[in-house]
């Protein structure tokens, strides 16, 4: 299917050819015709499917078709969870519109209210906002949403797990009861249906499963670790690696991403923090300098790093595996963007087990275990096969022979990652993991009527 196919405004066609696109992705492909049907819809979808054309397109043909409303309210309301989301989608609202000009602007947490209060001032197409900061405005009577069209619900998800529901709600009651709503969200589970079912009129549903496929460009790897310092060891040496071009590092709280950060500087490599505590314009500035290259390290927190689209990021460093196992795929999801290639790289020690099992589920597959000579942990993860069905033997060559080296083997010295690393299991001079094995890719299914 071609976006001419699609029934699209010839000036939003043209801004699409501009981007580069030639081809709609699957999420595109399966919602615009609906939504421009004025269906309302939910879209299981990650970041980094296209998602956000998926409802900006069709918002931008909505828009040009004159209002016949009167007042100065947005006709269509886009809700992200983050600031780094919201500017991201506003981004892509001005990019596709440029031959429409819709008139829009952001409605951010943290940010001056001055600006804000001057693009409530005039009738306005676009906004995006972060819950918090909508009903700020609500409140203060500055904005009123009587002439609303569409209302999109990007990441509910991570709205709903950040305490927005109540927001969430305030802000739908006072939407026109007509209007059109889409809802994208990573997982259909808990609170989600029950909000859907609430605010969504007869939804068309839209899944985008994860699946294993060979069109994957991100190798996924497993390092077992002991405890902290074992982590910092094995940090250490990964950033050493001149193949590490440009590096997100995941930290489980805003104060490690923090320690992480001035750590690794002090060791020589240099890197910045990203989390929720820093103001936007410090946040902003971060993101802005590891673009043009000027940062090779961010350690940053799920949340704040949601939806940060940069380009060339060779290794996604999971130092702490994460709670839910759909933030892994985002995670991993910022490197082999583009159709490069990528590395994500996970720790795991004992107390992060259960969710290493998580995630494992989720993805549908074991992640590979690779040890550093040098590096290797004291202890496993795995539990003997035959309990577990787990890739590794128990047995000579198993895990039984591999592990319990004791801690005071490790050197420390940086060596080659790519040279050093070896399949856990495998004997310790045997050829490194295949560099770009299958992983992750999101299948599209049908669209369940
Ligand atoms: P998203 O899932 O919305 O975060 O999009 C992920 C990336 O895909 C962004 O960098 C978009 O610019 C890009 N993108 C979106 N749609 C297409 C398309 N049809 N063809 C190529 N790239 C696209």
């Amino acid at each position: 299917m071609t976006f001419e196919e699609l029934g699209l405004n010839p000036a939003i066609l043209s801004a699409i050819t501009a981007c580069g696109y030639t081809t709609p992705t699957p999420i595109q492909e399966q919602s615009i015709p609906l939504v421009l049907a004025g269906h309302d819809l939910i879209a299981t979808a990650q970041t980094g499917t296209g998602k956000t054309a998926a409802f900006v397109l069709p918002a931008l043909e909505l828009l040009t078709k004159k209002s016949t409303l009167p007042g100065k309210g947005p006709r269509i309301l886009v809700l992200a969870p983050t600031r780094e989301l919201a500017g991201q989608v506003m981004e892509s609202a001005r990019n596709y519109g440029r031959g429409i000009r819709p008139r829009c602007g952001t409605l951010l947490g943290g940010m001056p209210y001055r600006e804000q209060l001057r693009l409530l001032s005039a009738p306005v197409d676009i906004v995006v906002a972060t819950p918090g900061r909508l009903v700020d405005h609500i409140e203060r009577g500055s904005i009123r949403l009587d002439r609303l069209e569409m209302l999109v619900l990007d990441e509910a998800d991570r709205m709903l797990d950040m305490g927005f529901s109540e927001d969430i709600n305030k802000i739908v009651e006072r939407t026109p009861s007509d209007r059109q709503t889409l809802m994208f969200t990573a997982t259909m589970e808990g609170d989600i249906a029950r909000l859907a079912e609430k605010m969504m009129r007869e939804p068309k549903r839209i899944q985008l499963a994860v699946s294993t496929s060979s069109h994957a460009l991100i190798e996924q790897r497993l390092h077992v670790t002991d405890n902290l310092n074992h982590k910092k060891e094995l940090l250490n040496h990964l950033v050493s690696d001149s193949e590490l071009t440009r590096a997100i590092i995941f930290s489980a709280t805003k104060r490690d991403a923090d320690e992480l950060s001035r750590e690794l500087s002090r060791n020589g490599f240099p890197a910045a923090a990203l989390h929720g505590d820093m103001t936007q314009m410090a946040r902003n500035k971060t993101i802005d300098r590891m673009r043009r290259g000027g940062i090779r390290l961010l350690v940053a927190t799920d949340v704040a790093a949601r939806g940060l689209d940069v380009n060339g990021v060779s290794h996604v460093i999971n130092f702490d595996l994460p709670r839910f196992a759909e933030d892994y795929v985002h995670r991993i999801g910022r490197t082999g963007r583009a159709g490069a290639t990528g590395i994500a790289i996970s720790f795991a020690s004992a107390g992060e087990r259960n969710y290493l099992e998580r995630i494992e589920r989720f993805i549908g597959k074991k992640l590979p275990e690779l040890q550093i000579a040098g590096h290797e942990p004291t202890t496993t993860l795995r539990k003997p096969a035959g309990r577990s069905g787990g890739p590794r033997k128990s047995g000579p060559g198993g895990p039984a022979g591999r592990f319990g080296k004791p801690a005071g083997g490790r050197d420390g010295q940086a060596k080659s990652w790519s040279k050093s690393a070896k399949p856990a299991g495998s004997t310790p001079r045997s050829a490194p993991a295949p560099r770009h094995e299958p992983v992750i890719e999101y299948r599209s299914r049908r669209p369940q009527a």
